[in-house]
């Protein structure tokens, strides 16, 4: 019999099939797993429970909300391999990237045990004569999350933790894709002593969240995703008077300069462009290599480091990375290399039909360089999302600066340079979120917030972090007066100063 991945409503998983949808292993290409698509009851009786958790739930003291998430991150951890089964077996990315993706996500369980610290608020005397005054941050209410399949686990705990310790209750929409892990760590925080209601999960499609962005009891949404959807749910929830956050996709480029030092630029670069399939917002898809020199040396390293490259199934740890998640998306994902060589760039090591041993329905791409690219292709608009590592080649820094600052997308980026002063001048003007210096993935810590910039984020607030403390709660300011017995102000008609 096919296993039904449910919702959690209320702290107890329920099924609800009157439309599912088939879950593939993407290695070897066949389901064994369906996922409910909750329909209208099912939200709201999502909706109805995390509202009737909210009013306890929010006048719960900060530190016995923390304590909940201190008992989380041990289950998380005593977990950890059968979390990491499940993100292999349906998205389908080995089980040493697996175990840094649950690791990235504790971080930021981690960072919400400090809720007590976090919510402190700020506090002045004496303002005017015997006047003190205090903000304080009150959670809104019932808030949720629309997750992205390529971070089952992390994504939604950049999400939920922080939200359900600043005090609010949640409902989080997984990706249909790959929605098992994402369940069962839900149902260890439940397990960790969560109270019923305080934290649901929803599986679906559209349908499910254009119920999130419209109805009227949920007050913010936090999304990671592509843009086109990004920029509609945006759109959406702030036409509903809903706080949004909305994630969405990228082109990383990274700058190689002549000075560089190439051999640990092309051991960063594969790395952060075929890790995890290059499925990862974060991925550097775009070399921009300044100078001829650092070019050919560039293509000519990177060409070598690839042939020791291993594509393959998620539970052999010594294969580098996996398949991509769909067979749609590999078609996609050949469609741009093919693209890329009709437009003239050239396909110096081509992935477009690897052979995996035992997996021949899996949906593989191998690693793929491609020299020659230039800014009017369709491949260097495009987020291509797969294993593949796109080289241009420019004269001069502020050329490779421009091509970034030109692009639709400002997600991440990073600079390969021995040179103090050009890596200075570029993290300070190039536009772009997050930056590394010859750090090919620059990926925020939990106690710093992670956002794009541009096309890539749309909002106000980055994720997690100290931004996510303010996009979970609203600001409240208290003045307050205690007079003296028998002391009677007079009526003042000027603006109190
Ligand atoms: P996606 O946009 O297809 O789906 C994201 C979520 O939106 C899923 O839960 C999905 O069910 C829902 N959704 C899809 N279509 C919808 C519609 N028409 N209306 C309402 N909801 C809809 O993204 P994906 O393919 O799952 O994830 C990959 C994308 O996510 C990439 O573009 C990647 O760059 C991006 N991403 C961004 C970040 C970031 O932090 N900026 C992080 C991870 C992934």
């Amino acid at each position: 019999m096919t296993n039904v991945v449910g919702h959690l409503i209320n702290g107890v998983v329920v099924n609800d099939t009157e439309r599912t949808q088939d879950v593939f292993n993407p290695a070897t290409g066949a389901s064994e797993t369906q996922v409910a698509l909750a329909s209208k009851k099912t939200m709201e009786d999502a909706i109805a429970a995390a509202e009737a958790a909210y009013p306890e739930w929010r006048n719960t003291p900060a530190i016995k909300r923390a304590r909940v998430m201190f008992r989380f991150k041990e289950l998380l951890e005593e977990n950890a391999d059968k979390i990491c089964a499940l993100i292999g077996q349906e998205h389908g990315k080995i089980s040493h990237d697996a175990a840094g993706e649950l690791q990235r996500g504790i971080e930021n369980v981690e960072f919400a045990c400090g809720a007590p610290e976090l919510l402190k608020g700020e506090f002045s005397k004496n303002v005017g004569p015997n006047i003190d005054s205090w903000s304080e941050f009150q959670p809104l209410g019932v808030v949720a999350g629309i997750t992205p399949f390529n971070f089952p686990a992390m994504v939604p705990m950049w999400m939920f933790p922080l939200a359900i310790v600043c005090g609010n209750t949640f409902i989080l929409k997984p990706s249909e894709r790959d929605p098992s892990s994402t369940l069962y760590i839900a149902q260890l925080l439940q397990e960790a002593g969560l109270p019923d209601g305080v934290m649901n999960v929803v599986n679906g499609d559209k349908e499910a969240v254009d119920v999130l962005l419209t109805d009227e009891r949920i007050k913010a949404v936090s999304f990671v995703g592509s843009t086109p959807i990004a920029e509609y749910i945006y759109a959406t929830a702030n036409a509903n008077g809903k706080r949004c956050q909305a994630l969405g996709g990228a082109k990383n480029h990274a700058i190689v300069m002549p000075d560089a030092d190439i051999d640990n630029a092309v051991n960063q670069l594969t790395g952060a462009a075929f890790g995890s399939s290059g499925e990862r917002c974060m991925a550097l898809s775009v070399a921009v290599a300044v100078g001829d020199e650092a070019g050919d040396a560039l293509v000519a390293k990177m060409t070598e480091a690839m042939k020791g490259l291993t594509v393959g199934a998620y539970d052999n740890a010594s294969n580098d990375f996996g398949p991509v998640i769909t067979a749609a998306h590999k078609e996609k994902v050949q469609g741009y290399i093919t693209s890329a060589e009709q437009d003239g760039a050239k396909i110096v090591v081509d992935g477009r039909d690897p052979k995996v041993d035992g997996y021949d329905n899996g949906f593989f791409v191998g690693a793929t360089l491609i020299d020659n690219v230039t800014a009017n292709m369709d491949s260097y608009d495009a987020e291509i999302f797969g294993p593949v590592l796109q080289v241009v080649r420019v004269k001069t820094m502020e050329e490779a600066m421009k091509l970034i600052n030109d692009h639709e997308y400002g997600n991440g980026t990073c600079i390969f340079t021995r040179d103090g002063e050009a890596a200075r001048y570029f993290s300070d003007n190039i536009q772009v979120g997050m930056v590394g210096i010859n750090v090919p993935l620059p990926v925020p810590v939990a106690y710093h917030s992670f956002g794009g910039w541009k096309r890539s984020l749309f909002g106000d607030l980055h994720a997690y972090g100290p931004d996510g403390v303010r996009f979970y709660t609203k600001r409240k300011t208290i003045t307050q007066r205690w007079p003296s017995s028998g002391v009677r102000e007079g009526i003042s008609m000027s603006f109190p100063s």
